[in-house]
C-alpha cells in the first residue's frame, strides 16, 4: 500500500506499507505508526515535501496497519489507494 509516491502533489517522499512495516524511500521498515509520523517529520524539518495528507492517512490506518497483537498486514486491496493532497508550496 503506497500513501504517497515520489513527485506525486510534489512529494519528496515515497511512504508505503508492507507485511516488515511502513518504508520510506526503500529505507528500514517502521514497526509503527509513531516511528513513521516522526520520521516524516524529519523531512519536512529538513525541507522535504510531504503532502499534507500522508500524516492523517498513515495516522487513520494505525490500527489496520497495526493491529494489537496482531500480524502486519499489507492489504492488496489497498494497493491501489492513491492520497490525493494539496500539492506542497
Ligand atoms: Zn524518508
Amino acid at each position: 500500500m503506497s500513501y504517497v509516491r515520489m513527485g506525486e502533489d510534489g512529494s519528496d517522499v515515497y511512504v508505503y506499507m508492507t507485511t516488515a512495516g511502513l518504508i520510506c524511500c526503500g529505507g528500514r521498515a517502521m514497526t509503527s505508526t509513531a516511528a513513521m509520523v516522526d520520521h516524516l517529520r524529519g523531512h519536512i524539518a529538513d525541507g522535504d515535501c510531504v503532502p499534507p495528507d500522508v500524516i492523517p492517512a498513515l495516522e487513520a490506518d494505525d490500527e489496520s496497519n497495526f493491529p494489537p497483537g496482531g500480524e502486519l498486514t499489507a492489504k492488496p486491496e489497498l494497493l491501489a489507494i492513491h492520497i490525493t493532497g494539496e500539492p506542497c508550496a
